[in-house]
């Protein structure tokens, strides 16, 4: 299986050659050049064995040019023993017809453990494969939970060295004491002056900064990326949604082959809907792809007409992982949806760079209205659905998670469906604390975060995650801080070189 740009139809690469450097240098992202498909057969095989085998099963179609052995030592080396519990992603079933699939019990408390586990597994062998003996540095600039799963994914990762850089006011102040408190010997953190997008930008420059990556040539090093764009931590997000409909076989809830299911997705950066657009691609019976936004929603608008505009106010909210104008993975999806067309797609991007809009043709919208639909809630709406959720059903969602819960109410609402809803939770209620809590005893709201893990412990009775609890005792690494122009010598200071 190779691999092509989505911006030019012409690129030819390996699997381990776009994992290893994470972006065509057309400025477009590596996509499969067909994707393969996951038979109902393979499906009831893969319901009899546990989320590895089903992790190697899914891979081995899009990583051709990685052995069975090594993709089985790579699952082993992310899963094991690192998700709490038997199963790395459970299904729980909260009302009829609604399964919440936890993706969040790993290191970090987040989903984005799920691919960033795997990642630097994936990563260190394909710069084996296609580029030995340097050492990897990545770069990450995070609005919270990236950064984090980042650090502790690639944490003592043998060849690679990672540093990251967040907005010293956008995270919150659990994120922020994840990342400076992080451990290991080949791992930095410092917060910039400024926000996400400072960071970002600041990032983007060191990456094309001629004198930098001459330096670490000298250094036998060079960069790679960690974020969504790179199709390493996107084929891991595949299977958790091929093994959430196993687990709904075994549960009995898919009684007859090909009984569908609807997914509802809390949408960012697009890479995890486009993880369930591939899975249903491949094969998995899936109906409707529901894409859920907060305030922020750029998404819903295009999803219902066809045009992305980012011209309009951004929101800071609660959910802050969905605080995002820019989807950089509906690229992929829209280049599927064009028949492959990378010119069209290439013209689209254009013209996002140049106005931050562009409007998909009749065809393409078409088909995006046939597979998803879409809707959006606000702040307020996010913490009643928290409430309702916790009062009537007793389960504890995460601020995310209930924007996807509260559009799910919405379909619902306006469709009647009682087609069984897959609903992607992508963090643990306490990486969110004060809003959660806000929602269900907002009398119990303080200044200090510790107090709040406490308090919503008592109300819920819900377990705090150790990693997270175990951030009191933890000494800070890491206070450095500098502005978007000191970045560069912070990088070049971090690596000793
Ligand atoms: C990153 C993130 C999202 C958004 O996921 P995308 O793949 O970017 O759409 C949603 N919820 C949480 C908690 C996240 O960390």
């Amino acid at each position: 299986m190779n691999y092509t740009s989505t911006r030019d139809n012409s690129v030819k690469v390996s699997a381990a050659y776009a994992i290893a450097t994470g972006i065509s240098p057309d400025g477009g992202l590596y996509v499969p050049e067909n994707i393969p498909e996951f038979t109902y057969d393979e499906l009831v095989e893969a319901a009899k064995t546990d989320y590895r085998e089903r992790a190697v099963r899914v891979l081995e179609k899009y990583l051709t040019d990685f052995t069975g052995e090594e993709l089985r030592e790579c699952v082993d080396g992310a899963y094991t023993g690192k998700f709490g519990g038997e199963n790395v992603a459970p299904v729980v079933d909260i009302a009829e017809n609604r399964f919440v699939l936890e993706l969040w019990h790993g290191p970090t408390c987040a989903f984005k453990d799920m691919a960033l586990q795997l990642l630097p597994h994936l990563l260190t062998r394909s710069v084996k494969k296609t580029c030995d003996g340097k050492e990897i540095v990545i770069l990450v600039a995070t609005s919270g939970d990236t950064g984090k799963a980042a650090l502790e994914g690639f944490r003592d990762v043998p060849g690679t060295r990672i540093i990251v850089f967040y907005p010293v006011e956008g995270v919150s102040s659990i994120q922020k004491r994840q990342m400076v408190t992080q451990e290991g010997g080949n791992v930095g953190v410092c917060a910039i002056k400024g926000n996400f997008d400072d960071a970002q930008t600041g990032v983007k420059r060191i990456f094309t900064d001629p004198e930098i990556a001459s330096e670490l040539e000298k250094h036998n090093m060079a960069f790679s990326s960690a974020n969504s764009i790179n199709w390493g931590r996107l084929a891991p997000q595949i299977v958790y949604y091929i093994s959430a409909y196993a687990d709904l076989m075994n549960k009995g809830v898919i009684k007859n082959r090909g009984d569908k299911v609807n997914v509802v997705v809390p949408t960012g950066n697009f890479g995890n809907i486009l993880a369930a657009y591939y899975a249903k691609k491949m094969g998995l019976p899936i109906g409707k792809l529901i894409c859920a936004s907060n305030s922020n929603n750029v998404l819903t608008d295009f999803i219902r007409t066809g045009v992305y505009d980012r011209n309009r106010k951004f929101y800071t909210t609660i959910s802050p992982s969905m605080d995002i104008l820019i989807s950089s993975n509906l690229e992929r999806l829209i280049y599927d949806l064009s028949g492959c067309d990378s010119a069209r797609v290439k013209g689209w991007m254009d013209s996002l760079a140049a106005t931050g809009r562009y409007e998909v043709d009749e065809d393409v919208k078409a088909k995006i209205s046939e597979l998803f639909w879409a809707g959006c809630c606000n702040d307020a709406s996010t913490q009643e659905t928290i409430k309702t959720v916790f009062d009537s059903r007793n389960y504890l969602s995460d601020t995310h998670t209930a924007v996807a819960l509260n559009v799910l109410g919405q379909y619902v609402k306006e469709f009647g469906s009682d087609v069984p809803a897959i609903i992607a939770s992508t963090a643990s209620p306490y990486k969110f604390a004060p809003a959660v809590l806000g929602a269900v005893a907002s009398d119990k709201v303080s200044e200090d975060e510790f107090d709040m893990l406490t308090a919503l412990c008592d109300v819920s009775g819900v377990e705090i995650p150790a990693p997270l609890a175990g951030l009191k005792g933890k000494a800070v690494r890491f206070d450095r801080v500098c502005d978007g122009s000191g970045m560069k010598d912070t990088v070049l200071d971090m690596l000793g070189i």
